[in-house]
């Protein structure tokens, strides 16, 4: 286990929140940011805290951070006296909800921090290995992680467990740096499927935590509606080409990585498809196969998150509107167009409204076939709105 800063006992530790913090909580929300911590005096970086309002009401048990924005990530409306036991708790109610919505996949997310009120903690499966990410000072406790790791040892029996490390958030923390490692045994690639395709995963290596599984429920979808050419921009590893290859005539993928691109041709190789890989900015390209007159019976667009914060969403949607322009330009009568964005700060209704203007601007008339989100083991608090991030939509160009 990589060192942890020890953990600190709470029971003497409150925090007053203002007014809107306690109204944010009220509301069902379980976040109070910096500004509306009213005084934290000697509270140590991710400790255990009680919640009160200004008049002294209690209102709920939180972890702490001393250094992000959220100041405070509400854990329950109780008191708790005993945190691993609540995390333990916690995690098998997770595992308990995968059982009911996840199907056809030995690959899915076990543990989506607030969307399974374990805030901080990121747990994804790849058949026989676990990924694990502590986002937060609390979760990176060493109380924290043992709890975390013993339980997902004694339910999953893992071949090995891996911690993936974000710098950047290791830094917004303040936590020491560290590197992604095995923190349990010493299996470090292995081969999961989802939807009956295979897929080659590297512990430590890729995005994420290796794939985007929160796309898995709109590979299905968009294999569903899938037929004749096929383009998948920003393909990474190739998962929505592959299942396209499932029902189309041919498809070609494009992603900027040439690494995320070797991986794709082994994951073709894997499941004995033959694909077009080509590596390229994407945004260059459609132009030149726009201009070109190229035709294409679907296209998918799955870019990275281009409005990071609040502050570039209008430069996000000017990149998002250019990409489905120029795909929307493309699509033959009848074509399928599954455009998505996991942009948080893009709300579904703007998503739309931008592929509603872009295929105005090009003179094409679309049809909605779904408007669909995040796979259910990604869960969504209706109360936090945060958790709700991925959009895809599937609608298809009449003439
Ligand atoms: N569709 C993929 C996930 C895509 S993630 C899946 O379901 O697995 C976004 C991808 O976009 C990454 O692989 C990244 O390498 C690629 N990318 C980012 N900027 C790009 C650009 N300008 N042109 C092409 N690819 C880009």
């Amino acid at each position: 286990m990589p060192d942890h800063p020890s953990s600190v006992s709470h029971h003497d530790l409150a925090v007053k929140i203002s007014r809107r913090g306690t109204e944010r909580l009220l509301a069902g929300h379980v976040w109070v940011y910096r500004s509306d911590v009213v005084s934290s005096d000697g509270i140590p970086p991710g400790a255990l805290v009680s919640v009160f309002d200004e008049r002294k009401k209690f209102l709920g048990t939180a972890l702490y951070s001393s250094s992000s924005q959220i100041a405070l990530r509400l854990l329950a409306r109780e008191p708790v006296d005993d945190l691993p036991g609540l995390l333990r708790n916690r995690i098998r109610a997770a595992i308990a909800y995968r059982a009911q919505v996840v199907h056809d996949t030995d690959a899915y997310r076990v543990v989506f921090s607030e969307g399974d009120f374990l805030p901080g903690l990121i747990v994804d499966r790849y058949n026989d290995l676990l990924s694990v990410q502590m986002l937060t000072q609390a979760m990176d406790t060493e109380v924290a992680c043992q709890a975390v790791i013993t339980e997902l040892a004694e339910q999953f029996k893992p071949s090995a467990i891996a911690e993936r490390v974000d710098p950047k958030i290791r830094e917004l923390e303040q936590l020491p740096k560290r590197i992604s490692s095995l923190i349990k045994g010493e299996k470090s690639s292995t081969i999961f499927s989802m939807n009956g395709i295979r897929f080659h995963h590297q512990a430590l290596e890729g995005q994420k935590t290796g794939a985007f599984l929160d796309q898995r429920e709109n590979y299905a979808a968009a294999a569903q509606y899938a037929r004749g050419e096929a383009l998948d921009v920003f393909c990474y590893q190739g998962a929505f080409a592959l299942h396209l290859a499932e029902r189309c005539s041919s498809v070609r993928g494009v992603d900027s990585s040439r690494l995320a691109l070797e991986i794709a041709e082994r994951n073709a190789a894997l499941n004995g498809r033959e694909i077009e890989w080509i590596e390229a900015n994407a945004f260059d390209l459609l132009r030149d196969y726009a201009h070109a007159g190229r035709q294409y019976d679907c296209i998918v667009l799955d870019p990275p998150a281009f409005a990071k914060s609040k502050r570039t969403l209008e430069t996000a949607l000017r990149g998002y509107k250019e990409l489905n322009l120029r795909a929307l330009k493309m699509l033959r009568a009848g074509g399928v167009l599954v455009s998505c964005s996991c942009s948080y700060h893009v709300s579904p209704a703007q998503f739309l409204e931008i592929i509603a203007i872009a295929a105005r601007d090009v003179h094409r008339n679309i049809r909605l076939l779904e408007n669909r989100s995040q796979a259910k083991d990604h869960p969504m608090l209706l109360n936090v709105p945060e958790t709700a991030y991925l959009k895809c939509v599937v609608a298809t160009v009449s003439y």
